[in-house]
Parts: C-alpha cells; sequence; structure tokens
C-alpha cells in the first residue's frame, strides 16, 4: 500500500509512539504525534535493550549514539542471595550489532528518538495536548475539544491509553500486586557486576548506563519493604534491605533522598485484539507486562517495525491492521506470560520451593539453555527486523 499521502495520528510520544511516527513518516506518512506532556522528556531511570530492540533502534539509524552514550553489556548473570550464579542472562549473537544487551539511561534513549522525530520532516510533534479519545473512523479527540482526522490513529498512550479506553478493544488492565523501585546512583566502588539477584524479599538488579552511573532496580513487595516503600522511609529501607539482602545496600545508601526513587506499580494488559476500525495500539497501550523478561519497551519497538511493515505491503489498512494483530498478539502474550512465570519464581517466599527453583535453573542454566530463552523472548529474528526497518525507509535517511 502507499502510504505517501496517509495521514496518521500518534497518540503519546513514549518510546513506541516515537519509533511508530519516525517510521511511519520515512515510509511517506504524514504523522501528527500528540503528547500530554508540555516537556516530552522521560520518565524513568534505566533501560536494558535487548537484540530486537536494538534491531529496530539499528535501522532507524540511533543505535550507534546509543552505544556511545549507554554501555554495551555482552552478559549479565542471575544470582541468588549468597552470590552464586543460577544462570547466565546472555544476548545470543545474531549478527554484528545485534549481539549484545545494551544498557542506557532513560533520557538518552528518549533525547536520541526525540532527535530522530524533530529532524523528520514527516511528524509534527504536539506538546503539551492530551488525547482524551479516539473514535473507530481514527478521530482523535483531545482535552481542548479538538478533532483531529487522520486515516489511521496509533495509540501508543501507555499503560492506562486513552484510544484504548474509547471502547472496541475488549481489553483487561491488571494490578499485579508488584511494585518496582529503580534509580541512578554513582558507579563509583560499586563491585557489583551487571545482572539480578532473586533474594528472600525480591529482586534486585542493575547495570552501569555510563561511566559513572549505575542504575538499579528492585521490587518493594515483600512484607516490611511495601510498608517502608508506601511510607516513603528510606532508612527503614536500607534497614530492611540489610536483613535480608546485604548486597543491595550500597546501593540504597548512594541515594540520597526517597524522591530520587521512581515507584512503579506493575500492570499486566490483555486485549482481545490490537486494532478496531482504523485505530491501532502499540507498546503497553496493548500489552503492558512484568519487567522481568525485560521486554516491555522492546517490544513496543518490535511493535511499530511490524505494523508500518504490514502497512507498507498489505492492500488496505484494515488487511495490515489484522495482520499485525494476527503476527504480534500471541507472540506478546507469550513473552508477557514468560514475564509473569519469571515474577513468580523471583517472588517465591516459601524456602524449600525457592531451594528446589535454584536447584533446577542451576541443572537447567547453561549457556545453552540461556541462548534459547532469551532468542524465544526476541519474538522475531532481529536481523529480519533490522532490515525491514532499513527497507522501510523511503527518505534516503
Ligand atoms: C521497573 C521497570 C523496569 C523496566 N525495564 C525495562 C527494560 O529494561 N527493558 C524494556 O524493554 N522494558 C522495560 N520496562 C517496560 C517499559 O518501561 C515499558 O514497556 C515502555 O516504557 C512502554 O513504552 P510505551 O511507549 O508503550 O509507553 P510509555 O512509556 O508509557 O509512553 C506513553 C506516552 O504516552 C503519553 N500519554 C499517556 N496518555 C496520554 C494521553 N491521554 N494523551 C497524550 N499522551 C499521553 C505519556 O506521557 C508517554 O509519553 C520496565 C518497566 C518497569 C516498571
Amino acid at each position: 500500500m502507499e502510504l505517501t499521502g496517509m495521514n496518521v495520528v500518534v497518540a503519546g510520544a513514549g518510546i513506541g509512539g516515537m519509533a511508530a511516527a519516525v517510521l511511519l513518516a520515512r515510509a511517506g506518512a504524514s504523522v501528527t504525534l500528540v503528547e500530554r506532556s508540555s516537556a516530552g522528556h522521560a520518565v524513568g531511570a534505566g533501560i536494558l535493550l535487548q537484540p530486537n530492540g536494538i534491531a529496530v533502534l539499528d535501522g532507524l539509524g540511533v543505535a550507534e549514539a546509543l552505544r556511545r552514550r549507554g554501555c554495551r553489556l555482552d552478559r549479565a548473570l542471575l544470582r541468588d542471595v549468597s552470590g552464586a550464579v543460577l544462570a547466565p542472562l546472555t544476548a545470543p549473537a545474531y549478527a554484528p550489532g545485534l549481539d549484545h544487551m545494551l544498557a542506557v539511561r532513560r533520557a538518552e534513549l528518549h533525547t536520541v528518538l526525540l532527535d530522530a522525530v524533530a529532524a523528520e520532516p514527516g511528524v509534527r510533534l504536539r506538546l503539551g495536548t492530551t488525547v482524551t479519545g479516539c473514535e473507530p473512523d481514527a478521530t482523535v479527540v483531545t482535552a481542548d475539544g479538538e478533532r483531529l482526522g487522520a486515516d489511521l490513529a496509533v495509540g501508543a498512550d501507555g499503560v492506562h491509553s486513552a484510544v484504548r479506553t474509547s471502547g472496541g478493544f475488549p481489553a483487561r488492565a491488571r494490578p499485579t500486586g508488584h511494585v518496582y523501585l529503580r534509580g541512578l546512583v554513582p558507579r563509583n566502588a560499586i563491585a557489583a557486576e551487571p545482572g539480578e539477584t532473586w533474594a528472600p524479599a525480591g529482586i534486585v538488579g542493575g547495570a552501569p548506563v555510563d561511566a559513572d552511573t549505575w542504575y538499579f532496580y528492585a521490587s518493594a513487595t515483600a512484607p516490611g519493604v511495601a510498608e517502608a516503600v508506601a511510607a516513603r522511609d528510606l532508612a527503614a529501607l536500607r534497614r530492611l534491605w540489610e536483613r535480608v539482602h546485604p548486597a543491595a545496600v550500597p546501593l540504597l545508601e548512594r541515594v540520597r533522598s526517597f524522591d530520587d526513587l521512581l515507584v512503579n506499580d506493575v500492570v499486566r494488559v490483555d486485549c482481545a485484539r490490537w486494532y478496531d476500525g482504523r485505530r491501532v495500539l502499540v507498546g503497553d497501550a496493548a500489552h503492558a507486562m512484568a519487567p522481568t523478561a525485560g521486554q516491555g519497551a522492546n517490544s513496543a519497538l518490535v511493535d511499530g517495525a511490524v505494523l508500518v511493515g504490514r502497512l507498507a505491503t498489505a492492500s488496505t489498512v484494515e488487511e495490515a491492521l489484522a495482520d499485525y494483530d494476527r503476527l504480534r498478539r500471541p507472540a506478546v502474550t507469550r513473552v508477557q506470560d514468560r514475564a509473569d512465570l519469571l515474577s513468580r519464581l523471583a517472588h517465591q517466599r516459601n524456602p524449600a520451593v525457592r531451594w528446589l527453583r535454584d536447584v533446577a535453573l542451576r541443572a537447567a542454566g547453561g549457556r545453552r539453555a540461556g541462548d534459547r530463552v532469551a532468542r524465544e523472548a526476541q519474538q522475531v529474528d532481529p536481523v529480519a527486523l533490522r532490515e525491514l526497518v532499513r527497507r522501510l525507509d523511503r527518505s534516503g535517511t
């Protein structure tokens, strides 16, 4: 299908929305990207990109900038609370550039995508504009009562998506009961290796995101921990971690105030379909998931590439949206299920079950098994994905 002359409104300029907007514009569409925040800056600490997400960013021409600003991870480790290795967390070696993970500050990822949006004549960015609804014919309604007509509306407006809740997407947004803390701390003298520890009180993980900064995340749902978080009591949190997970204490010691921590409730979103009429969902709007597979943002990037790929090759918008749903929804649902399983395993409180879990992980956690699990999480072949993104670019960028 010819995308030139097609008007698309993308709701939400997060990672998924910005990537989709640039992909659409490079394929010929005229895009209005509508973002409720007036600053357009990132909320978040760090993020780990995997080969599928890197493939899309590489195809867009922004991965090299991120490699310069972030940290390439060739290996990370999953450990138990004693520090013993349970399994390697590796990126499969698909091809040069697609054989590692990348740890970056969210702000850096946001900046390179925002620069790509700004450099794209086919994208008009409207900050400070809140979408309140979207009609099946793709008319997007804003909080000011404006009606933005379009040939296609893309809901990239996150877990509480206004496009999704406009109707037409039988959906369930279910709080998982898990809460995560995230933060950036000075890297100096942190002895930790990149990776994750499954402690009795939950998950603690992290990685360097540049020469001076360490990104960490920790689940905060265990009894005591949850109360300390609710009371925003950093000292109590430090005392608790000291008892249950001493290795995490140096991280919390570097946090100056509770306000420097981000606190997120994890919600899982399931939709019976990702499109309705001429509106379609990408990213967390369609499939918010537990962070345990590290695939929320990576999957959002893949969504945009597959959606625009189908629009460019199908005969009609309807056919493209149906193909997109068929190609993406089952694959992402499998990853959501895996993320939930990992979350259940990681948050196991029963010591006997934890012991059994660790024995099983050590037995299965060789490099080959780790490689297979990591490949399944990518959903698509990253090499083909990067080629697709490059092929879609009709602008000669
Ligand atoms: C602790 C934690 C760690 C994580 N780590 C990773 C990781 O390492 N790797 C990974 O791949 N994923 C990770 N994730 C998941 C990842 O953060 C999300 O999946 C990703 O940010 C989703 O991107 P998105 O663009 O779909 O949505 P969002 O990032 O939520 O962006 C939505 C955008 O839409 C805007 N918006 C919302 N409503 C409206 C409206 N009504 N009108 C206009 N604009 C609107 C918002 O302001 C925002 O800019 C993690 C999540 C958590 C909680």
